[in-house]
């Protein structure tokens, strides 16, 4: 349906479009497509906006998007101050904590936040837009002109048909929109053989400072303790398997606890521990959605729902922000043609989501080696990294006096 809306004394034609899934990459769209001149309708499935969530590190990619959408100056950052000795540290075999380099070491000098952070800065630039809560779609057809949504108020069960010029599918990994209309998610999800439980600590690992980072990656699993600058800090679970249907039987818990028992470290007991009493957790198997193409029709997709590349990749917040934004951007300057538009969208995004898909691999060996000799060859590779890193640093705080000190000795 496209309704008319007054613009001063010209009665123009507003565009409607749906958009499921009230996460990073529903709100950017949204906020994207109300600048292109739409009309966006956010429905979610579950019966309030969620808050909190994990650390996410965000690119400057995601950085710029923020900007480009309105909602950096209301964006909250956590990360910790840098101090002279170490903010990451890394527990070798023996237990014994090493300096190290963190997550945000990472070229690019991620922005540490949570989830929810992003989530929140969204939501401040969605005034107005008329979001519904525990609402989710059940078909989806395209008409000539429109297409058709049948949707269901989740829980209660009633249906009622409307229609859009528009279907952005934002609802996450295992969309429900791609499972309508581009086929089953068997067709779509990669395995990785991978397992992820997310959580915030109750409080930081006793003899660590609150802002300290903890790395403990063994072959096949690891614990990832994410220091912050005014929060506790939020752990990551991460372990590979083969059986993935067998870890979602039984305690998630016990099998955590089983998982992790040959690391025997007081860190460790004080993440597990954690989670026992932690409000809430993320616990799922980790795939990356591979996709020929991202729209048809009426309908296209965003964020996880069209590309997750996974957390290995440490780019899925950051694309679900520049993917809204840049949609929203192709709508504004193909306003009469829809798959121009789309197609416009995709072809500047594609190269930059495939790349980050690409090296997400060998992220993951950085999160979770696959193998002892892996361990080990990531151990050598950040031992070499932060050596060359540490000297930089010293020759760059040094000046023109530390690089001509540098010249003399060799
Ligand atoms: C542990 C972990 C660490 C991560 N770390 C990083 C990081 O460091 N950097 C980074 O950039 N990214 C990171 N990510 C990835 C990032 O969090 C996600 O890529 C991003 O949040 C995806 O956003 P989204 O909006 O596409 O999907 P989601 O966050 O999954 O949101 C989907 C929304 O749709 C709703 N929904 C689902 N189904 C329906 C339905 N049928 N109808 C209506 N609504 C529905 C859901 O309730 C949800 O609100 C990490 C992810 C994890 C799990």
């Amino acid at each position: 349906m496209v309704g008319p809306v007054r613009h001063g004394a010209v009665t123009a034609m507003r565009k409607r479009a749906l958009v499921v899934g009230l996460g990073i990459a529903g709100m950017s769209a949204a906020i994207g497509l109300r600048r292109a001149g739409w009309t966006p309708v956010i429905v979610e499935r579950a019966p309030e906006r969620r808050t909190g969530g994990y650390f996410v590190g965000l690119f400057p990619e995601g950085r710029r998007a923020a900007v480009d959408l309105g909602i950096a100056g209301d964006l909250h950052t956590r990360n910790p101050e840098r101090k002279a000795g170490a903010n990451t540290w890394s527990l070798d075999r023996r237990g014994r904590r090493r300096p190290a380099l963190g997550f945000l070491d990472q070229p690019g000098e991620p922005a540490a936040v949570l989830r929810g952070d992003i989530e929140t800065a969204l939501w401040q630039s969605t005034t107005g837009v008329e979001v519904r809560f525990g609402t989710t779609p059940v078909a989806i057809t395209e008409g000539p002109a429109d297409v058709q949504v049948l949707l269901e108020h989740a829980g209660t069960g009633p249906q009622y048909r409307e229609s859009f010029d528009l279907v952005v599918g934002a609802d996450g990994m295992r969309s429900s929109v791609r499972r309508i209309v581009f086929g089953p998610h068997e067709d779509y999800l990669t395995t990785w053989n991978a397992m992820i439980c997310a959580f915030q600590l109750k409080e930081q690992a006793p003899s660590y400072e609150a802002g300290d980072s903890i790395i403990i990656a063994r072959a096949k699993r690891a614990v990832w303790v994410f220091g912050l600058a005014d929060h506790a800090p939020t752990a990551l679970l991460t372990y590979r398997t083969t059986d993935i249907q067998d870890q979602f039987s039984g305690s998630r818990v016990d099998r955590l606890r089983s998982v992790f028992s040959r690391m025997d470290h007081p860190v460790v007991r004080h993440v597990l521990d954690s989670l026992e009493e932690a409000p809430d957790h993320l616990f799922d198997s980790v795939h990356q959605v591979r996709m020929p193409r991202w729209s048809k029709g009426r309908v296209v997709l965003v964020g996880d729902a069209a590309w997750c590349m996974n957390l290995y990749s440490g780019m899925g917040a950051t694309s679900s922000l520049r993917g809204g934004a840049a949609l929203g951007v192709a709508l504004r300057e193909h306003p009469d043609d829809l798959t121009a538009a789309l197609d416009a969208w995709e072809a500047g995004l594609r190269p930059f989501i495939t790349r980050h898909q690409r090296t997400a691999r060998l992220k993951q060996q950085m999160f979770v080696p696959s193998s002892r000799r892996a361990e080990a060859l990531r151990s050598v590779l950040l031992g070499l990294a932060r050596r060359i890193r540490g000297r930089r640093q010293a020759t760059e705080a040094g000046g023109p006096q530390g690089r001509a000190l540098s010249g003399t000795s060799r």
